[in-house]
């Protein structure tokens, strides 16, 4: 059953938000689930809750921004499911956590500047590297979570802007290269979405979002896993090299 039967699936960031209702909407649709996390706890967890739905899934343990880690997660799934047919990488940092919340470009601590970077950017480039040979002879299908900040600029936010902008010209660049390898490779841009990643901004600015967003609310995780779910999935087979903006109308507006 589902739109995804049989195929095995990594997604990295699996532990919270949008990676987790990734995992779990995945499994739903029949998919064999690789749930990665640098928390072990979290990732170990959602697995858990998939089996507990009757669902598969493995947990392993990677900090994206390792290529040692990256290496052995891919390997590690390889193992386990015999192929890769997708994967999402969706694990990504703000400012909160690198304690660049709030600051203009000029201000940014260089070591948030290079971690976000290499959480957000490097760590998809080399998920990809990884994922991408694990499904050369295969063919398979890559999302990458970027951000409106991919599309437009967020202020007080330009390491994160940078990087999600990164990501959507890593994505077009790759899927241009891999489109012969039967290797599908998209981006999601979605707006604000009710996550841990945002709660803290969200006490300040939940009010001036709503308003600025024409369908006068945040988004769910849930409805950015739809969306990645279908680009993983056969449904998709003739999309590539395309980002798709899911933020309630932010981008228009
Ligand atoms: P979240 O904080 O709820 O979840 C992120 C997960 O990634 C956590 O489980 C965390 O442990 C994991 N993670 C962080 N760094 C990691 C690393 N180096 N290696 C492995 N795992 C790591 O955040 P979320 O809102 O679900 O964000 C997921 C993705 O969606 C991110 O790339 C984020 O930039 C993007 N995004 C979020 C929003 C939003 O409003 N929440 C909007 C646009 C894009």
């Amino acid at each position: 059953e589902g739109i995804c039967r049989d195929k095995a699936v990594l997604v990295t960031g699996a532990a919270s938000g949008i990676g987790r209702a990734t995992v779990l909407a995945l499994a739903r649709e029949g998919a064999r689930v690789i749930a990665a996390d640098r928390s072990a706890a979290g990732a170990a967890a959602v697995a858990e809750a998939v089996r507990a739905a009757g669902g598969e899934a493995i947990d392993v343990v990677a900090d994206v921004a390792r290529e040692d880690d990256v290496a052995a997660m891919v390997e590690t799934a390889v193992r386990r499911f015999g192929r890769l047919d997708g994967a999402v990488n969706n694990a990504g940092i703000g400012g909160a956590e690198t304690g660049s919340a709030g600051k203009r470009t000029a201000e940014i601590p260089r070591a948030a500047w290079d971690r976000i970077i290499a959480v957000n950017l490097t760590g998809v480039w080399l998920g990809m590297t990884h994922e991408i040979a694990a499904m050369q002879a295969t063919g398979g299908a890559i999302v990458n979570v970027a951000s409106v900040g991919g599309v437009v600029g967020l202020p007080t936010a330009a390491a994160y802007t940078a990087s999600k902008h990164g990501v959507v010209g890593l994505t077009k660049a790759a899927a241009i290269e891999y489109g012969a390898a039967a290797i599908r490779i998209n981006a999601v841009c979605p707006g604000y979405i009710e996550t841990p990643l945002i709660q803290a901004s969200l006490e300040r600015r939940r009010g001036h979002l709503e308003q600025r967003t024409p369908l006068g609310r945040l988004g769910t995780a849930e409805e950015i896993a739809e969306l990645v779910v279908w680009l993983c999935s056969d449904r998709a087979a003739y999309v590539t090299g395309a980002a798709y903006t899911i933020d309630g109308g932010y981008t228009a507006a």
